[in-house]
């Protein structure tokens, strides 16, 4: 039994984490500004704090931890992160939290820290294409992100290495491409694209339209958040330290993403285009490098994994209409 702080263990991710690790015996520390939105978490305890503290940190990791997991951190969709308007704060909220969890598990010894960085590192330049975005980890490099987040992930990455470069700090670090579930947020402003979708249609009436973003031709790839924790499990379990993609290679465009969501609601829906932020033409994982390190790939279809998310979806909007 190891004993594991989980940060950001009040988000989507990290509350799906912190159960995990409770299922394999760990003691569970989470961390967050909030609690889980959803259910209740099942961490043996649960500190509401700002990391962005360092006198709050140094409290908490100390050298008793084992582990740390690091997924605290100021973002949200495109209409959070891609707009210009929280860029300041998403840096310096993030970065902070980063400098004082790095400097920390320096000051405690902690044996190995778990870092979650983005598909949003990656160079504009390679993802002007739609049909043939290129996000290999070795192309990574000279950076040109699209985003602050992108360019504050990049930066955290090499604080980790660099901790691990000068004092021999155990790092993992994976690249998360849009990872989307149950329990994940559909209605906060902070939503992303397949909650977002999911909210729209469980909100539409037959023969409706809902809006998308832009033209819909952007392509990505969606990763369901039970292969994402398993990914991270096993990066944690595995010997490589350098930055590994965790998500999936089932590329698919906007349009053709909503359209399969309407398919699941069993709706008959229409499109309409609006002006609204979109990010990168075309973004997928290329699980090259990480098949090879860990033998992982993601085992749930997005189909299997939209049928899951929208009945979790399409049942919140209703119990949260019933009850205004
Ligand atoms: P999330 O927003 O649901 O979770 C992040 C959590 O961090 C939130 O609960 C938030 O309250 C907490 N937090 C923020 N500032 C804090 C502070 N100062 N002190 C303590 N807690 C603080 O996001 P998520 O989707 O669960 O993502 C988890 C991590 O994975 C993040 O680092 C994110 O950047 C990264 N990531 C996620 C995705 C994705 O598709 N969800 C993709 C790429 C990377």
């Amino acid at each position: 039994m190891k004993k594991i702080i989980v940060m950001g263990a009040g988000g989507f991710i990290g509350s799906h984490l912190v159960k995990k690790l409770k299922s394999l015996g760990h003691w569970v520390k989470g961390i967050d500004l909030k609690y889980p939105e959803f259910s209740e978490s099942l961490a043996d305890e649960f500190v509401i704090g700002d990391l962005r503290l360092l006198a709050f940190c140094q409290e908490h990791i100390t050298d008793s931890i084992d582990e740390i997991y690091q997924l605290a951190a100021d973002m949200g969709g495109a209409g959070y992160l891609f707009t210009g308007e929280n860029d300041f704060d998403v840096v310096h909220n993030s970065a902070l939290i980063n400098l004082n969890v790095a400097k920390c598990a320096i000051d405690s010894r902690v044996d190995k820290i778990f870092f979650s960085s983005s598909a949003c590192i990656y160079p504009k330049v390679n993802q002007q294409d739609p049909n043939n975005p290129n996000c290999e980890e070795s192309s990574a490099y000279p950076a040109e992100p699209d985003s602050e987040y992108g360019w504050e992930k990049l930066f955290a990455e090499r604080l980790y290495t660099s901790a691990k470069r000068n004092y021999h700090i155990n790092i993992r670090i994976a690249r998360f491409h849009n990872v989307y579930g149950p329990e994940g947020t559909f209605d906060s402003g902070k939503e992303k694209v397949p909650a977002a979708l999911c909210r729209k249609v469980a909100m539409a009436k037959n023969n409706e339209t809902i809006e998308i973003w832009g033209k819909g031709t952007q392509t990505r790839s969606f990763l369901y958040i039970d292969d994402c924790i398993e990914g991270v499990i096993q990066l944690m379990d595995s010997n490589y330290s350098q930055p590994l993609n965790i998500g999936s290679e089932e590329m698919i465009s906007i349009n053709e993403l909503a359209n399969l969501i309407i398919d699941i609601s069993n709706k008959s829906l229409g499109l309409s285009h609006i002006e609204g932020p979109i990010g990168v033409q075309g973004r997928t994982s290329n699980n090259d490098l990480v098949k090879s390190r860990l033998g992982w790939q993601p085992k749930i279809t997005l189909r299997e994994g939209l049928e899951k998310t929208y009945q979790w979806i399409a049942t919140q909007v209703v119990s949260t209409t019933a009850t205004v």
